[in-house]
């Protein structure tokens, strides 16, 4: 599949959502998560799993479940950042979700790149444990903030939201760890389609 937005839903954004990140994720799903050790399917079952345990709302799982979505809708190989470039697959990701699902679970996903940038600022122990791969995106994303960005950050309504799901993205890179299957958050994913 090589379209940005799966056709059946053209012109009925609320019928068959649900089955178009299905297959969304049984037709990319299997690429790895650019130079780690789980493929995109792994990363966004782990990282749901991780915000199901925390206890959160439904709309936290799901923001978890679909962070990635963009790398799904992405026109670009999935080691693109290896060739220099990014994908901006925060902003495809949210673009297409914002038509469907609430902004409680958009927002988060839109933010989850500049909440890396915002945690490389103000943390230096978090920049030094960076991934290589996520140190490579980091540079093409634009780097850590400055002091100014970092303010504006804190004052965006999402904004705590988007770092406890940046704590869950980082996490989910664990090879071959037993998580429930996608269909299992289907009830989440329902709860938060757009009325
Ligand atoms: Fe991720």
């Amino acid at each position: 599949m090589n379209g940005q937005t799966p056709a059946s839903n053209e012109g009925a954004p609320h019928d068959g959502v649900i089955d178009d990140i299905f297959g969304l994720f049984r037709d990319r799903g299997d690429s790895m998560y650019s130079g780690e050790p789980v493929s995109q399917t792994e990363h966004a079952l782990q990282a749901a799993f991780l915000a199901e345990q925390e206890r959160v709302g439904s709309a936290l799982i799901v923001a978890a479940l679909l962070h990635d979505i963009g790398h799904l809708l992405s026109k670009h190989p999935e080691d693109c950042a290896e060739a220099g470039i990014d994908d901006r697959h925060e902003r495809l990701g949210a673009k297409w979700l914002s038509a469907r699902f609430e902004p409680e679970v958009v927002e988060p996903i839109r933010l989850h790149v500049p909440a890396k940038r915002y945690l490389c600022a103000v943390n230096p122990d978090y920049l030094q444990d960076l991934s290589s791969a996520s140190l490579t995106s980091l540079k093409l994303q634009g780097g850590p903030f400055t002091a100014e960005e970092v303010r504006a950050f804190d004052a965006l309504p999402h904004a705590q939201q988007a770092l406890r799901l940046r704590a869950w993205d980082d996490a989910a890179k664990v090879a071959d760890l037993k998580v429930p299957v996608l269909l299992h958050f289907r009830p989440h994913l329902e709860k938060c389609l757009q009325s």
